[in-house]
């Protein structure tokens, strides 16, 4: 038998990869870890973390009006970037110094170096510029934004990984896309109080998400007044003396600081010598695998974004999970990717989990439908329009609830709630038979008797 320099080499110790090191190295087995970059990956280092602290702080401006409902006064409310930029970094800096604390503590070999392929056991290490050899390889690099390069310009406009970094605030902000990030992002810079408009080439954004939330969402940020140009693509951007003249396939142009590109991720695949290892992949990059994580190469193994099957960092770490389940304890485990509840932290956020009501119509032809929209109780004292929207699709033969959609403030702690009774197959009698929790929003959930369809 060949001797290894590792047991496991992981490629990218973003939550994907730091998990599967972790778990395998717990099992003996001797594993090394190559990041490029910073340790924790998309998520922790310009993803999820570094993003919900945004979204907290471009809160404070609707709770500030809020606040005047119930007898406060706030004065010389000002916000400062710098200060909320440098805090989020802290706060990275400090998690990204934790996942590498607790790699050492696995006993997890840290290589801060660009690994690729330099053979089907053999990887090559740039900076060091050194190869070393493992028994199995996982690939764990994650994605990168798609830069379209239709756009002439395109240089000038940043990505979310540069948004964390701005020297300064813009005052005016154009970010293209429709999808999580844009409308995330849309939500920080307006509600920091940035001018921003948001160029989406449908008639309504959010594809994908169920289309009474889509509606709700699309109009709740034109009304808080982010500005939408719909059915429309960015052509050309151009620097000028004070900021950038953006141009719009339809000939439109607008002015501003900063255009940001939301434009999907593309898997991080490029140069990473896949072909010297004969690992193939789909035409967008993404490297193909089985139920298992694996690759068509018997002792390679890929998970997280860098396959394009679910790109949320908790079904990375359960792809991580059943990797090691499988590959170390000799027990095959297939994470399940059906009913994985996912949030958009927007302004209101969403909390969807299972079917939206298209696609339960397209499989079973009639679906039962319950739906409410109200303008929650601190609302009515803060003279806040904001209301919710929740939505559950009932199974018509099983009565089970297929699909949660709620939109609002909480929404995304409610649907991590909800999601265990998706998961379990409860039924609408079920949910009714629970007692509400008063005075909640969330009890709405289980007071829904009215079907709407
Ligand atoms: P999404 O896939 O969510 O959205 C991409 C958007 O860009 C869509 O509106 C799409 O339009 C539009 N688009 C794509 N290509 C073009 C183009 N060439 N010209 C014009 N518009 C284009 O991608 P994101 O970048 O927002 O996020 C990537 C993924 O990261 C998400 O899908 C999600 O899995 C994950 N993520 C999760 C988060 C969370 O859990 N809260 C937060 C952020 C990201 P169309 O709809 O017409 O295709």
């Amino acid at each position: 038998m060949p001797d290894y320099d590792f047991d496991l080499f992981v490629i990218g110790a973003g939550s994907g990869g730091v998990r599967a090191a972790r778990l395998a190295a717990q099992t003996g087995a001797r594993v090394a870890i190559a990041e490029e970059y910073r340790i924790g990956g998309t998520c922790v280092i310009r993803g999820c973390v570094p993003k919900k602290l945004l979204v907290y702080a471009s809160e404070f401006s609707q709770n500030f009006k809020d606040a005047k409902g119930f007898g406060w006064t706030v004065e010389w409310a000002r916000f400062d970037w710098a200060s909320l930029r440098d805090n989020v970094q802290a706060e990275v800096s400090r998690l990204s110094a934790a996942y590498r604390a607790n790699l050492d503590k696995a006993g997890v070999e840290t290589i801060e170096d660009r690994a690729r392929f330099a053979g089907p056991n053999k990887l090559y290490l740039e900076k060091a510029k050194r190869a070393v050899t493992a028994k199995r390889v996982l690939i764990a690099t994650g994605g990168r934004p798609t830069i379209p390069g239709e756009i002439k310009g395109v240089e000038h406009a940043i990505t979310s990984n540069e948004a964390f970094h701005l020297e300064d605030l813009p005052k005016q902000i154009v970010i293209a896309g429709g999808g999580y990030i844009a409308v995330e992002f849309a939500t920080i810079f307006s509600g920091l109080g940035v001018e921003t408009t948001l160029v989406h080439r449908g008639e309504h954004i959010l594809r994908g998400f169920d289309e009474d939330v889509r509606a709700f969402v699309q109009n709740e940020l034109a009304r808080t007044g982010v500005r939408m140009i719909l059915n429309a693509t960015i052509s050309q951007i151009a620097p000028t003396g004070a900021g950038q003249l953006v141009t719009l396939g339809n000939g439109m142009r607008i002015e501003a600081d900063q255009t940001m590109l939301a434009l999907g991720r593309s898997p991080n695949t490029q140069a990473l010598g896949l072909e010297e290892a004969g690992v193939h992949v789909r035409e967008n990059g993404a490297v193909i695998v089985d139920a298992h994580s694996k690759t068509n190469v018997d002792h390679i193994y890929a998970l997280g974004d860098v396959t394009d099957r679910m790109a949320l960092t908790p079904v990375a770490i359960r792809e991580a999970v059943a990797f090691v389940e499988t590959v170390y304890k000799n027990n095959p485990t297939a994470f399940d990717h059906h009913d994985v509840a996912t949030a958009v932290f927007g302004r209101p956020p969403i909390g969807c989990v299972g079917m939206t009501e298209a696609e339960a119509r397209r499989q079973f032809g009639h679906v039962d439908v319950y739906k409410t929209s109200f303008r929650p109780m601190k609302h009515i004292l803060a003279g806040n329009d904001e209301r919710v929207l929740m939505k559950l699709i009932v199974h018509p033969v099983s009565h089970k609830v297929i699909g949660v959609h709620i939109v609002g403030r909480d929404a995304p702690e409610m649907i991590q709630i909800a999601a265990i009774a998706v998961k379990a197959g409860l039924t609408k009698a079920q949910w009714d038979e629970t007692c509400a929790v008063h005075p909640t929003a969330a009890e709405e959930l289980v007071l829904l008797r009215e079907k709407s369809a």
